[in-house]
């Protein structure tokens, strides 16, 4: 199938709000043909949309709960359909919800396993068949694993894993010129960090880094810019840690 657009195509997972929304600015910015992928939050990626369209850039919002293999497949169909194959795959749909390990419940383990390691499965998987030669996979660890707050048990075991399918995947991939690393942020100011903390914890967590700030989403989105771009062609299953020199 020909399509109308030459631009490079990209999924950004978890894109409706947060640092996923600055990925898919900063991406369609960048040329990319990009597909904001949200599971629960329609207003917020149309609007989102809306405005990449509306600077000249090409975009389409797509549902899928990352969690479903199904749903996931169903997103690449339609991503193909609209903009062709896919060269950049940025899995940045995460959740994270503190709480000492022996008061986790099986369902708060269930979804944060569910979300943030088969969410990243699935789209790893059904990439590996389905990006274009040259095509970029940025995955999303996270800074608190250096950290073993407590707290944080479940949370840094996912990223844990997640830190696991990026070294290994990008050897699997030996032969299809793709490169496969992960961004790990320290505490960025974004809905997923600020709730359930108090101002006192989150001005903690700003002095922290030698920095002494938070990060901003854009902190994030130029270093997947970097990943996803041709500056970082011989990068591959790294973990790159942007945190203002947290940990
Ligand atoms: P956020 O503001 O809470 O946004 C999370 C995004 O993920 C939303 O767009 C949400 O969309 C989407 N999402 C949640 N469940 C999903 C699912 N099942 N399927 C598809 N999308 C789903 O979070 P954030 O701070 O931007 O975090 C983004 C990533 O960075 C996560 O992987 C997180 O672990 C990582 N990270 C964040 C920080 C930080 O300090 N913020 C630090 C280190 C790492 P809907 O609303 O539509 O569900």
């Amino acid at each position: 199938m020909t399509h109308s657009s030459q631009s490079k195509v990209a999924i950004v997972t978890g894109a409706s709000r947060g640092i996923g929304a600055a990925v898919a600015q900063r991406l369609a910015k960048d040329g990319f043909a990009v597909t904001v992928n949200y599971a629960s939050s329609p207003a917020q990626a149309e609007a989102l949309v809306a405005e990449l369209q509306a600077a000249g850039g090409k975009a389409m919002a797509v549902k899928a709960d990352v969690a479903s293999a199904q749903e996931v497949r169903a997103m690449f169909d339609a991503v193909e359909a609209q903009f062709g194959k896919v060269d950049v795959l940025v899995n940045n749909a995460g959740v994270l919800k503190t709480q000492p390990l022996a008061e986790h419940t099986d369902a708060l383990y269930d979804q944060t396993f569910d979300i943030n390691v088969r969410g990243t499965f699935n789209t790893l998987r059904e990439a590996a068949g389905r990006l274009n030669e040259g095509g970029r996979i940025v995955n999303f660890s996270s800074t608190v694993l250096a950290l073993n707050l407590p707290g944080y048990a479940v949370y840094n075991a996912t990223k844990a894993a997640v830190e696991a399918f990026t070294q290994v995947f990008a050897k699997e991939l030996r032969g299809r010129n793709i490169t496969v690393n992960a961004v790990a942020p320290g505490p960025i100011a974004t809905a997923l960090f600020l709730d359930g903390k108090t101002e006192e914890q989150i001005q903690s967590f700003a002095k922290a880094p030698p920095l002494q700030r938070l990060g901003q989403p854009e902190d994030i989105a130029s270093v997947v810019s970097f990943l996803a771009g041709p500056d970082a062609g011989w990068v591959n299953g790294q973990i790159l840690r942007a945190n203002g020199g947290l940990a």
